[in-house]
């Protein structure tokens, strides 16, 4: 299917021939069933389920008759969708009956150009004979230093990739299955979308998680909507959006492009991509300076008052402690002044001491002038002053962002950008407010939570590094505090195994290697490389969403095997049918394991508001394809009884770990170990506050614990009806982690009495009749019996080290006084290439870095890392620069939408979007082919021409954008060039999320 000059237009959607906004699923009036209506589901069975793309988790029912699925839509009693779904959502229909689904496993020969049937036994077979094979021939036992030699248990050759739409079981059992391996490379998709998003929050708040949730949307006075595109890709999120726009408040869209988000805002900035720092932090400064601040709340909840180091210093755009040949910092001068005998940070009076972090950042913020702003970011100095005074006059205020924030070399400190503005104004802990990260997938929140990703254990716990061989190293680090939860996860995986006087096993997990990065750029590197033997890809398809795809093509082209279990054939399981591939020059083998969808198989998921929903079954998958959960439980089971004979140390592990999960009911069993249990009375753990230090207590992930609270599965609770708070927190709808809290760091919605700030609106209060923090939600302090006359009860922000908010990420220890070792309770973290959040210039730029030409780039930033395959273009090669995203109609890789007859339809192929300036000058119109290339490939695509593009001026120059979006590949019932083999590679510092938003190429009609 290709596109018309007519389905260009059509495909354009949004401004005039588009859509209207209700026809996107959010018109903010319930809907009602309509199949329930209707004959057609008459006699059929009935069971719920929850969407499968974006993070909103919107409710579905669905009708089954004689075994097959006949009837699909939103559920009217789901608290977040009310019975709408969106055009993705509602084309979930077509997946179970789909004739393009794969069936049954399949196998590649090397060198082969066809896949052949086998059998499940042969593929289980084939795959743990491979992984004991690779895991023999490479392991590390230990690890050199130095003069010093480590234990570090691992091997370097294998690796995994999750799925974000995996249910939180079988993301929980394969982070659990790879570690047992040996293996330190595991990530999943996160790492890709969101990763900067949990190093900077948790940075600035201590969690890394968005703040609120869906339905508190309706709470806000004023939304900052910037580098996301709601309506399209988190449209539920426009229905709460709406629903606040008819009481009152305000959306400002910020973006490079014009999309159906701005169609409903009051003000839309066009801003240059990555640019963002520039642009929020000359708004910053306008709120300083005009004294548009919080003052009290900034005092109360926030580091503002305490002393940096005098070493602290900020020239030419570095911070003091830089390393040139390392491209690092030296963080220890972004410290605090610490009083000598508690350790704890020296505090001024006042704001309007020189020495305090308030006034180093008022100091470090006035750069950042209107004019700066917008000759940097392109939008108008009166435009960034509008914006300023809206978002600061209107508060509550929330912030709302995606991948146009996260995806960049500076994707951490924009959204630490974000955190000062939102601490400045008081917006956080409160409803209406806060900073709402929307995730991508359906739970690339969960997937994160049971550490898909290879820096963390379940439940955000630091992987163990080489140089931690001991619990009390690892303690060293993270805090007896975190040291808790590590033993908790220990007994869950080790049973009566881990023991005190063995460490409960932490000498049996794999370390990395500190000075190593395991993220899946590495992964493919480290292939390409030839050090990388083998690769296990569940429900993620990185040749078409992973950046610079010729890299990503010729590493597979590498491994000896790939394993992919998905639904449809992807292009990465058929990698070597790309275009132009001599399949018999490929060597790889290929193993394809036939997927069930979310419709198929039971499971928990935890959408972006942290909200954990159960989905039900009702049908069975097609043909001989199963659940991930029973793919992972088989492949574990044969490589275990591989080494039921071996006697080596290594392979011990297989004995001695708790793997015994039921056949039926299995993704609630492994729920319950995630939720964890006493040990003594076999009792589930009803929260947080039962875990154990001493082994008596197991949770697999310690933040799901009371997940299962009482015995019950708080996940499938379905009270629609019930919110005495008017805010839409409805506490008996599911279950939310931490503690089934709904709004993170709530106590700073109280003042320093524990006093609602905004009575009308309230969340937690001090009840001192009782004696005890109470409320419509969980509070969010450390003991609920310890009120604002103790130091627990002054903690607002106390997952962070210093119990408050921190405008300075500075590094920071709290130390234990319970410790006789002097061990810490808990370490803050720190975003690794600065304390405040400085503007660098994307890695291509079309212009120079106007307030450091020396320092033009992130200094942190290496790259490349393989010089042949990463090379860098020069805005003389290539003028444009280039941003991408998602669609409305297509999700991600594409292989689901993409096997949706009418979403094709609906958008049948990819394009370039020009602005109408940049069309005129090359004589391009609406669909003629136009060839689009980097320094890194090209691709040939029809051209869409569009007024929703803007042409710039920056820094004196005029500079034209382009957009495209990435969901196409050579497979599918809809194929097209893939948008990502001409993206860049090069990652943030602190999490490495690749540019994508961000690069420059060149175009031409062909
Ligand atoms: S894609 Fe998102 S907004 Fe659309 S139905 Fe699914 S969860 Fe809801």
């Amino acid at each position: 299917m290709k596109l018309s000059r007519r389905s260009l237009l059509k495909a354009g959607g949004g401004l005039g021939a588009g859509l209207a906004l209700a026809e996107l699923g959010f018109n903010t009036k319930p809907i009602h069933a309509a199949a329930l209506k209707e004959s057609r589901t008459k006699n059929a069975s009935e069971f719920t389920s929850i969407c499968t793309f974006c993070s909103c988790g919107c409710g579905m029912l669905c009708h089954v008759k004689d075994g097959k699925l006949i009837n699909l839509e939103g559920n009217p009693d789901h608290i977040i969708n009310e019975g709408a779904l969106c055009s993705k959502g509602s084309a979930m229909a077509a997946i179970p009956n789909s004739d393009q689904r794969i069936k049954t496993p399949l196998y590649r020969a090397p060198g082969s150009d066809k896949w052949q049937e086998i059998s499940w036994d042969e593929a289980i077979s084939k795959v743990a004979a491979k992984i004991k094979e690779t895991r023999d021939k490479h392991w590390i036992a230990t690890e050199k230093d130095g003069e010093q030699e480590f234990p570090v248990n691992r091997t370097d050759a294998l690796s995994f990739l999750g799925g974000a739409q995996n249910n939180n079981e079988e993301c929980y059992l394969m982070s659990k299955m790879s570690r047992l391996f040996g293996t330190v490379f595991v990530e999943h998709q996160a790492r890709l979308c969101h990763s900067s998003t949990v190093a900077s929050l948790g940075a600035s708040f201590g969690r890394g998680a968005m703040t609120n949730h869906w339905l508190d949307l309706k709470n806000a006075k004023v939304f900052l909507i910037e580098g996301s595109n709601c309506a399209e890709n988190h449209t539920m999120s426009m229905r709460w959006i709406m629903k606040a726009k008819e009481k009152g408040a305000i959306v400002i869209h910020v973006d490079p492009r014009f999309t159906r988000t701005s169609t409903a805002a009051d003000i839309y900035a066009c801003i240059r991509p990555g640019t963002d720092i520039a642009f929020l932090n000359a708004v910053i400064n306008y709120i300083i300076e005009n004294n548009l601040y919080d003052a009290d709340y900034v005092k109360l909840n926030t580091n503002a008052l305490l002393l940096p180091t005098e070493g602290f210093a900020f020239n030419e755009g570095l911070f003091s402690g830089y390393n040139a040949a390392e491209f690092k910092y030296d963080t220890a001068s972004w410290g605090y002044q610490l009083d000598p005998e508690t350790k704890k940070p020296l505090k001024a009076e006042s704001l309007d001491d020189p020495r305090c972090v308030f006034a180093k950042l008022k100091d470090f913020f006035k750069r950042y002038t209107l004019k700066v702003g917008s000759e940097i970011s392109g939008i108008p100095e009166a435009t960034i002053q509008l914006i300023a005074e809206t978002f600061a006059k209107n508060r509550p205020g929330t912030v709302l962002y995606a991948l146009g924030m996260t995806q960049h070399t500076v994707g951490v400190q924009n959204i630490r950008s974000f955190g000062v503005l939102q601490m400045l104004l008081g917006n956080l802990g409160k409803p209406g407010g806060g900073i709402n990260a929307l995730r991508g997938e359906p739970n690339v929140q969960g997937s994160s939570d049971m550490a898909l990703l290879f820096n963390t254990l379940p439940g955000y716990l630091s992987c163990p590094s080489h140089n931690q061989p001991t619990l009390a190293e690892w303690t060293k680090g993270a805090g007896t505090f975190r040291a808790k939860f590590l033993i908790n996860l220990f007994k869950a995986w080790f049973g009566e195994n881990a023991t005190a006087e063995n460490e409960y096993g932490y000498g049996w997990l794999p370390k990395k290697n500190a000075k190593k990065n395991y993220s899946i750029f590495r992964i493919f590197e480290t292939a390409y490389e030839d050090s990388m033997k083998m690769l296990y890809v569940m429900g993620q398809n990185p040749m078409v969403s992973s950046p610079n795809l010729n890299l990503v093509h010729d590493a597979l082209s590498k491994l000896d095997m790939l394993v992919v279990a998905d639904l449809f054939m992807t292009e990465t399981a058929a990698f070597w049918e790309k275009p132009g591939t001599d399949p018999k020059a490929v060597k790889t083998e290929v193993v394809f394991l036939p997927a069930a969808s979310f419709l198929e198989k039971e499971g928990s998921l935890t959408n972006s508001g942290r909200l954990v929903q159960w989905r039900y079954t009702g049908i069975k998958p097609p043909g001989q394809a199963k659940s991930d959960l029973e793919i992972i439980d088989l492949l574990f089971r044969k490589v275990r009884e591989l080494y039921a004979a071996s006697t080596e140390e290594k392979d011990q592990i297989f004995k001695r770990v708790n793997w015994n999960y039921p056949q039926e009911n299995m993704a609630e069993a492994v729920l319950k170990e995630i939720n964890g249990s006493n040990l003594k009375t076999g009792e589930p753990l009803k929260g947080i506050a039962e875990l154990q230090a001493d082994g008596s207590t197991s949770s697999g992930c310690w933040i799901y614990a009371g997940v299962f609270g009482g015995g019950k599965n708080l996940s499938k609770r379905k009270d629609n009806k019930t919110d005495p708070s008017g805010l839409g927190l409805y506490r008996d709808f599911a279950w939310s982690w931490p503690g089934n809290m709904k709004v993170l760091y709530n106590r700073a919605s109280c003042d320093a009495q524990g006093k609602p700030l905004d009575e009308a609106n309230k969340l937690i209060w001090w009840d001192a009749d009782q004696g005890k923090w109470a409320g419509h939600d969980t509070p969010d302090v450390p003991k609920a019996d310890e009120g604002p006359d103790k130091p627990s009860g002054q903690r607002p922000f106390r997952m962070a080290a210093e119990g408050v908010a921190r405008l300075l990420t500075a590094p920071y220890k709290d130390p234990d006084a319970a410790s006789a070792e002097g061990l810490p309770r808990d370490s803050s973290s720190v975003a690794t290439d600065g304390p405040f959040p400085e503007f660098y210039e994307p890695m291509e730029s079309p212009t120079g870095n106007i307030l450091h030409p020396n320092v033009a780039v992130n200094p942190c930033v290496k790259y490349p890392r393989i010089k042949t395959k990463q090379p860098l273009g020069a805005v003389k090669d290539y003028p444009y620069v280039l941003c991408t995203s998602s669609l409305a109609e297509h999700w991600c890789a594409g292989t689901f939408t993409r096997n949706v007859p009418w979403l094709n339809e609906m958008v049948p192929e990819t394009f370039v979007e020009i602005p109408e300036r940049l069309a005129s000058k090359l004589s391009i119109a609406s669909g003629d082919k136009v060839r689009v290339w980097s320094a890194r490939g090209e691709l040939t695509v029809p051209t869409l021409v569009t007024k929703r593009m803007q042409t710039l001026q920056v820094n004196g120059r005029e500079v034209f954008i382009i957009w495209m979006p990435y969901n196409w590949g050579y497979k599918g019932l809809s194929t097209a060039a893939s948008t990502n083999l001409i993206t860049i590679d090069a990652g943030d510092p602190n999490t490495w999320i690749q540019e994508t938003k961000a690069c420059l190429v060149n175009l031409a009609k062909v």
